[in-house]
């Protein structure tokens, strides 16, 4: 029986891996064991999944994503190219006394990313950062703290700068969106 998922001859998913069906993984790619990608995704060329990581349906992780350990990406959401959502609060290689470091020698603090958000190329979400449901990071953005659902937020380090729709289209005063009429409730105080 085939495979319900399509894999390019040149990406690498381990057999520990879980792959929803319809999902598609291309050139250059590694989904390493333990990794859960929901149904429908799209994984680019030389994207990279580790292990526990939790991956929704309906998600598109652009060429030369990095996942790292821990993180939580909901449904529908969009990772452009060459972002990195990472892992550790304090990285060393070694320990204090000069010793590599090992998995018992670190604490993984994963990135959580809300249902139909979306990250800009090029950016760096640090590590135990949330970043809400429908919420948008611009490009090249680094993402020190966590970002309301809808927010929109960019620039070193990434602040809040508005509130976004579904769609995409930033909100008007009264929640609602000009582009596509749907409201909302308040999120909290407009930038
Ligand atoms: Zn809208």
């Amino acid at each position: 029986m085939g495979l319900s998922y399509c894999v390019h001859a040149t990406a690498e998913v381990a057999a520990g891996a879980e792959i929803g069906s319809g999902t598609q993984i291309w050139n250059e790619a590694q989904v390493r064991a333990g990794a859960r990608i929901g149904r429908d995704c799209i994984l680019g060329k030389g994207a990279y999944v580790e292990g526990d990581v939790v991956v929704g349906d309906r998600v598109k992780l652009h060429t030369r994503v990095s996942v790292f350990a821990g993180a939580r990406i909901g449904d529908g959401v969009f990772v452009g190219p060459h972002s990195i959502l990472l892992n550790d609060r304090r990285p060393r290689a070694i320990t204090p006394d000069g010793r590599l470091k090992r998995d018992a020698d670190w604490t993984v603090s994963g990135v959580t990313v809300g249902q139909g958000a979306a990250i800009g190329g090029g950016c760096t979400i640090l590590p135990g950062v949330t970043i809400g449901r429908h919420a948008m990071v611009g490009a090249g953005s680094v993402v020190t703290r966590d970002v309301p659902d809808h927010g929109l937020v960019y620039g070193n380090p990434a602040r809040l700068v508005a509130y976004v729709c579904e769609c995409g289209e930033r909100l008007l005063p009264d929640w609602s969106c000009a582009a596509c009429g749907r409201g909302h409730e308040p999120q909290g105080v407009l930038p």
